[in-house]
């Protein structure tokens, strides 16, 4: 065995092979950007290497750097994690000529599996079953259009070389084709430097089943059974999950071959996933091998109780695999939620800022939570916006639900938009519960996940004004600490008025709503009116910003967390955002990203799609940017005439840079 490995890779993937490692003791050499250096994998590892600056190219991406900083510390074999470098095989072949060892497969099976297409020629030779498509060499736009229209409409088309969800186009009909390819080939570049694309029948209402498969250098080769990821966003996971609901033992057997055949037919090595799109009525279809670790590889490992990084180092360093086929077992149900910083309501944009507060839920023998961020560290546009994965386990698939809405209310996180309570509803809503499963999920019960927003209910207002009353008087309190006369009336918070009767409003804003509380000071509590109508309340700080609340014959533990005018209220598992209103300090509450025509993220100009002088309609596409590996379309928010683009495509823009200048219709 390895007595010390570099693990090329960062965030919560870097943690997750950093805890195995340790406890199998082997050392362990992290390498970060000048973005991370602080990051959580670096202050885990026992010893770190800076690679270069924050963009993945200049550090995480640069295979030489790698390779130096292993024979700097004498690591004898590289993790790499997924994304970046895990299925690169120049980089394994790099590693190889360096006397180091990749713990993955041979460069040969990445090569073989990398290219989606010729992996499906590959895998129709062997035999596995494929999605009906195009996968030929000929790229020419008119020949696609033409295998498209054959095909018969909707079609999806990918590149070749794609990954994450990126790089997909569907096309419902002929007349869409052409700009479809034109942006799906325009993100292929971008994203994968490659515009190869394939053609598939769209698949309706299909479910994404895949198999963990594992091998050794030994020729043995089994399949930890199934994870069903129907449940996508952008054709990317949100909610994984083990066994898939409805699996027959026979199905389970014909996919477990068919995944088996597929590695065995490339002399795979370590381990890998074989993706299967499956219809209803359970025929499935080969997708695409990754050839590396999974994201939601956590349910299999709490299905089965093994450790998928501790095979993978076995299993490079020569050993053969831990268990055979029929020592394999299935031991309950695991659930899998990726937590992200971005906002579900706004077509899941990515969100950036800094993790003001980050509580996950405690850990136990159910719950597991995979991160590579604590509290006070920051989502940085540079990567993925992925802040954890919440893992859950029970005998059952009702038991671990119930696991895992209780750990979503747990979680807490302040200081940026993440998809924590767009989580709760998904795992809350019939369809999931009742394991109705299809990647089309999130849309079709899109009037349950996407509720029209509702006021915030009068007990988070409540306990929102508490906090205020609250913290005003810890202020006071460390105030008088400081003054030297800690004793002084004139220090306290109580609302002692001379000749004045103690009262005074305390607002806040509700979205556009201006919410106000009237504050009565008594002896002992508040009297707290809203609406017309009173609360006696009380309020004791506990640790840090909880605190608990008495409102008249009730009593709850809250929370409340102030980045600048932001109010977050947690409170029973839900989170509440309020703007305090502060008639002596107003700030500018209008978001400086406001009017639509300003860059949302930091990124790149991709395409501009309109003419200067020109005269446009509400929501005619202006121009296309590129953030976090997305596009957005930036679009006329109102009738007018587009004077003039702020940039030429290429060029990098700032977050809240102005992109266009724009002059609505009077
Ligand atoms: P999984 O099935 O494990 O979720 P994905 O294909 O969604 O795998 O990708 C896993 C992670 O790796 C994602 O965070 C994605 O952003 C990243 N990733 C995958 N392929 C690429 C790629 N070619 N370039 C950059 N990032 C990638
Ligand atoms: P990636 O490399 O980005 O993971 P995949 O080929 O694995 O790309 O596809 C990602 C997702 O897109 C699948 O999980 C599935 O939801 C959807 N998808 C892919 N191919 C099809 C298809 N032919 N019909 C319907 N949906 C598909
Ligand atoms: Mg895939």
């Amino acid at each position: 065995m390895f007595t010390k490995i570099l693990i090329a890779n960062r965030g919560e993937i870097a943690c997750r092979v950093i805890k195995t490692a340790r406890r199998l003791g082997i050392r362990t050499v992290a390498v970060y950007s000048e973005a991370d250096a602080n990051a959580r994998h670096v202050r885990l590892a026992d010893e770190a290497v800076l690679l270069g600056p924050a963009a993945a190219r200049e550090s995480y991406l640069v295979a030489d750097k790698i390779i130096e900083a292993c024979k700097r510390t004498g690591a004898q074999a590289v993790h790499p994690g997924y994304g970046f470098l895990s299925e690169n095989e120049e980089f394994a072949e790099a590693l190889a000529a360096n006397g180091i060892t990749f713990i993955g497969p041979p460069a040969s099976a990445i090569r073989a599996m990398g290219s989606k297409s010729e992996a499906k020629k590959l895998m129709g030779a062997a035999n596995v079953p494929l999605t009906p498509g195009y996968h030929g060499d000929d790229q020419t736009p008119a020949l696609l259009h033409q295998e498209a229209d054959q095909i018969g409409y909707p079609v999806l088309i990918k590149a070749a070389a794609g990954g994450g969800g990126k790089g997909m186009r569907l096309v419902e009909q002929s007349a869409d084709f052409p700009d479809a390819l034109a942006s799906c080939k325009r993100e292929a570049i971008s994203s994968f430097g490659d515009d190869h694309v394939l053609i598939e029948k769209y698949i309706t209402k299909p479910r994404h089943i895949e198999i963990q498969v594992f091998a050794d250098t030994l020729g043995n080769c089994v399949y930890l059974f199934e994870r069903d990821c129907s449940v996508q966003r952008r054709h990317q996971k949100v909610l994984e999950e083990a066994p898939a609901p409805g699996m027959t033992e026979e199905r389970r057997r014909q996919m477990g071959e068919a995944a088996v055949a597929a590695a065995k037919a490339v002399g795979y090595v370590g381990a890998g996933t074989v993706e299967f799109i499956a219809m209803q009525d359970g025929t499935f279809y080969f997708m695409e091998m990754n050839t590396r670790l999974q994201v939601e590889h956590p349910v299999t490992e709490m299905i089965t109780g093994q450790d998928l990084v501790e095979w993978q180092l076995r299993v490079a360093a020569g050993q053969p695999l831990p268990l055979a086929q029929n020592q394999l077992q299935i031991s309950g149900h695991a659930l899998e939620a990726r937590i992200y910083a971005e906002d579900a309501n706004k077509g899941f944009l990515p969100a950036t800022g800094k993790l003001i507060r980050l509580a996950p839920p405690a850990e136990s023998l159910n719950v597991r939570v995979d991160t590579g961020v604590e509290e006070g560290d920051e989502i940085t546009p540079f990567y993925d916006p992925m802040i954890a994965k919440l893992i859950v386990w029970d005998e059952n698939r009702d038991g671990a639900l119930a696991r895992m809405r209780k750990a979503l209310a747990d979680y807490q996180v302040a200081g940026l938009t993440t998809n924590i309570d767009f989580l709760s509803r998904l795992v809350a809503c019939p369809a999931f519960a009742g394991a109705d499963l299809d990647t089309g999920l999130i849309e079709r019960q899109k009037d349950v996940l996407f509720p029209e927003i509702q006021p915030v209910p009068r007990d988070a207002l409540l306990v929102a004004t508490v906090g205020e009353l609250l913290w005003e008087q810890h202020e006071a309190k460390a105030a008088a600490k400081l003054s030297g006369d800690p004793w002084s009336p004139w220090h306290a918070r109580d609302g002692w008025r001379m000749n004045l009767s103690a009262a005074r409003t305390i607002s806040f804003k509700d979205g556009e709503a201006l919410v106000e509380a009237q504050v009565r000071y008594r002896r002992d509590s508040w009297e707290i009116s809203l609406a017309g109508q009173s609360t006696v309340a009380r309020g004791k700080k506990l640790d840090g910003d909880q605190f608990a609340v008495e409102l008249d014959d009730r009593r709850l533990i809250a929370s409340v967390v102030a980045v600048d005018d932001k109010r977050n209220v947690f409170l029973q598992g839900s989170t509440y955002t309020l703007l305090r209103d502060d008639p002596l300090h107003r700030v500018d509450a209008g978001d400086s990203h406001g009017g639509g025509l300003t860059a949302p993220m930091p990124g790149k100009v991709v395409a501009l799609l309109a003419q200067p002088g020109q005269k446009v309609d509400k929501g005619t596409p202006l121009l296309i940017l590129e953030a976090m590996k997305m596009e957005h379309t930036i679009t006329a928010p109102a009738a007018g005439v587009l004077k003039a683009f702020c940039y030429a495509t290429g060029e990098q823009v700032a977050d809240g840079a102005p992109l266009v200048e724009f002059e609505p219709a009077a």
